[in-house]
């Protein structure tokens, strides 16, 4: 088999895993919203169906690099991806997750912040903020723009951080997670995760449901440090008013449902 068809099929076997791991893990926390939030989301399908389409469109956006990465990895010592545990010391596993959380963090801090001034918003940006409120499906609603800038973030940081497989499949679950949650409009996590002094420093969907809300602040993926430390972060939002309007959008349904019962 040629190269080029070998990376082709790399790229577009990572494809469709991210765009699965997308339908799946998006689907059971969208499942999890009607559960314990009926009616969250009512009125919201073609937004929802936005979502989806652009989601799946940034999943074979990230497949291309993923997918050449991986081929690289396999096929020709590529990356510092290490399988052999004892390779280096234990303790390195956790240190090299959350180096590679922080090293994503400020990566997505400083494009998302560029991606809030005026130009790259209207041209990329305001396709995720079209999403008023976001849902779960909301995860990876980018423009092609701003997916190419999330796609190569991680295919470039395994080539300077060394990281095991598995500890790797960890932090791919972990942005996996934190994207659907943070949309989602209320709070999976305990308290203690988003309330207390652990809180001050994570990032869940009480913080990010402010930067959809407000706009200029709150611009970080996983951790508040880059927004303290630069001033943008403007603390909690709740999801009151998200709640109130989907309660509105309920009403209006029902509303127009009995119009409709009194027309026929
Ligand atoms: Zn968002
Ligand atoms: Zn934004």
């Amino acid at each position: 088999m040629s190269i080029a068809l070998a990376i082709l099929l790399s790229a577009a076997a990572m494809t469709m895993i991210v765009g699965v791991r997308y339908l799946i893990t998006s689907g059971a926390f969208a499942w999890a919203t009607r559960v314990r939030h009926p009616g969250l989301y009512t009125g919201l399908d073609p937004q929802i169906r936005r979502e989806i389409w652009w989601s799946l469109a940034s999943a074979a956006i990230y497949g291309v690099p993923a997918g050449v990465v991986a081929w690289g990895w396999q096929n020709r010592g590529w990356t510092q991806i290490y399988t052999d545990a004892s390779a280096y010391p234990l303790w390195y596993l956790p240190v090299s997750v959350l180096l590679f959380l922080f090293a994503h963090d400020t990566w997505f801090y400083w494009t998302h912040r560029w991606m809030h001034r005026p130009k790259p918003f209207r041209i990329a940006h305001a396709v995720h903020h079209a999403s008023r409120p976001p849902t779960a499906w909301a995860a990876m609603a980018f423009h092609p723009i701003e997916a190419l800038t999330g796609a190569v973030a991680i295919p470039l940081l395994v080539f300077l951080i060394p990281i095991h497989v598995a500890a790797l499949g960890v932090v791919l679950a972990i942005m996996t997670v934190m994207g659907v949650t943070n949309h989602m409009g209320w709070e999976v996590f305990p308290r203690f995760m988003w309330g207390g002094p652990l809180g001050a420093w994570l990032i869940t969907a009480s913080h990010h449901q402010r930067h959809h809300e407000r706009y200029g602040c709150n611009y970080g993926l996983y951790f508040r440090f880059w927004d303290r430390l630069c001033g943008t972060d403007e603390g909690l939002g709740d999801f009151t008013r998200d709640r109130a309007r989907a309660a509105a959008r309920r009403g209006r349904g029902t509303a127009d449902g009995r119009n409709a019962g009194r027309a026929a």
